[in-house]
């Protein structure tokens, strides 16, 4: 099946042409509307995709969507009812879903005569049972604001707890995974049986894990103090917890070498940032054991997941007791597996694909 796979922001066009899942072509046009940039709407932008691919015989488009509410649980084709549903959710993701909905509008009318399919970075979470999924406060309040557990990230944990399980020879049904996305954004997940069961992002994708800029979990009151005491506007705080937080905040830099670099070289702030960040991890780790009831296997993936040994062993330090144990040469050479043979739960390092997922998801819900 030919499928484009497109993930529109509000600036950038990025796509990826696949052959099953052999990809034919990628690319990215970047600085929409803005003076020297690639295109001047997202119209030329697809225009220009569309010449710079073979777009013949295609088969499909697969449409990223960051938000799909508690409305979808799984990738859907696209249709009018559809599109109106994603626009009432625009609240829920203001920098995001409209930004989908431009890129869905361009390619339906470029592309009439094509399927197109959105896949919804919350739809894998949608398995969360209630106890996982709802906030303890007022339910006068939830019901009628949607406020609820959505989680992010999906398609990333939905791929890299399959592949987990084909990688370690662990029937699908059962398999028990702890998957760990650790990127500029960052989240955990409990996946049950390719199930998520718990997640570490919330309703916005800014609670959890601690991230490159974002703060992860803090207790609310910090934001009532910051406007009441530091009287500090409420733009200024979800400013400074989503784009000034996380290793940003705590150290001046938010690309994690940078700060392991300085870390290596005993900067103060760079190992406090470094010992908080990954107590954070090794927190959910627990707490997923616990709600699992133990796991077969832990997966680290995205750029600081696949790619910092540093990272991986701090995290996992001092688990031995728990079965968890990490190799170090394996776990120097970023190897697959990166815990001993015939240990009780494995460790591995998995690279994420979430394109390649969508493209799948796509050709799942066209083939039915
Ligand atoms: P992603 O969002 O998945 O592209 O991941 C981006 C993050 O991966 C950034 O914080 C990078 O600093 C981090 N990263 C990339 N390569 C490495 C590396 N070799 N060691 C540590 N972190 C890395």
């Amino acid at each position: 099946m030919k499928i484009l796979v497109l993930n529109t922001g509000s600036s950038s066009v990025k796509y990826r042409l696949f052959d099953d899942t052999a990809t034919l072509a990628k690319g990215l046009v970047e600085r929409i509307g803005e003076p020297g940039g690639d295109a001047a709407d997202h119209e030329a932008a697809m225009q220009r995709v569309m010449a710079e691919v073979d777009l013949a015989g295609l088969d499909a488009v697969g449409h990223r969507v960051v938000h799909g509410g508690t409305e979808f649980a799984e990738a859907t084709v696209i249709d009018d009812v559809l599109v109106a549903t994603v626009e009432r959710l625009v609240p829920l993701a203001p920098l995001h879903n409209p930004a989908a909905l431009t890129g869905i509008a361009v390619a339906r009318k470029l592309l009439p005569a094509v399927p197109q399919v959105a896949v919804f970075d919350t739809a894998f979470h949608q398995t969360i049972p209630p106890e996982g999924s709802t906030y303890a406060i007022d339910t006068a309040l939830t019901d009628r604001w949607q406020i609820r557990r959505y989680g992010f990230h999906g398609t990333s944990h939905a791929y890299v707890a399959r592949k987990t399980a084909e990688l370690l020879g662990l029937p699908a049904a059962t398999a028990k995974v702890i998957t760990l996305h650790l990127g500029n954004g960052a989240s955990a997940c409990a996946v049950d049986g390719g199930r998520s069961v718990a997640t570490s992002m919330g309703m916005s994708p800014l609670s959890g894990l601690v991230m490159g800029t974002r703060c992860g979990d803090i207790d609310p009151t910090v934001i009532f103090h910051l406007h009441r005491v530091a009287g500090l506007p409420i733009e200024e705080i979800e400013r400074s917890l989503t784009r000034s937080a996380g290793m940003q905040g705590l150290t001046g830099d938010n690309d994690m070498r940078t700060v392991e670099h300085r870390w290596q070289q005993g900067d103060h702030a760079a190992t406090l940032a470094i010992d908080l960040y990954c107590r954070r991890i090794k927190e959910y780790v627990g707490m997923y054991l616990a709600v699992l009831g133990g796991a077969d296997a832990i997966t680290f993936t995205a750029g600081i997941g696949e790619k910092s040994p540093e990272v991986r062993a701090h995290s996992l330090a001092g688990l031995t007791a728990l079965g968890i144990t990490i190799d170090d040469p394996r776990n120097t050479r970023n190897a697959q597996i990166i815990s001993p043979d015939g240990a009780a739960v494995a460790v591995c390092v998995v690279p994420t694909d979430e394109e390649l997922e969508i493209a799948g998801q796509v050709a799942t819900v066209l083939s039915r």
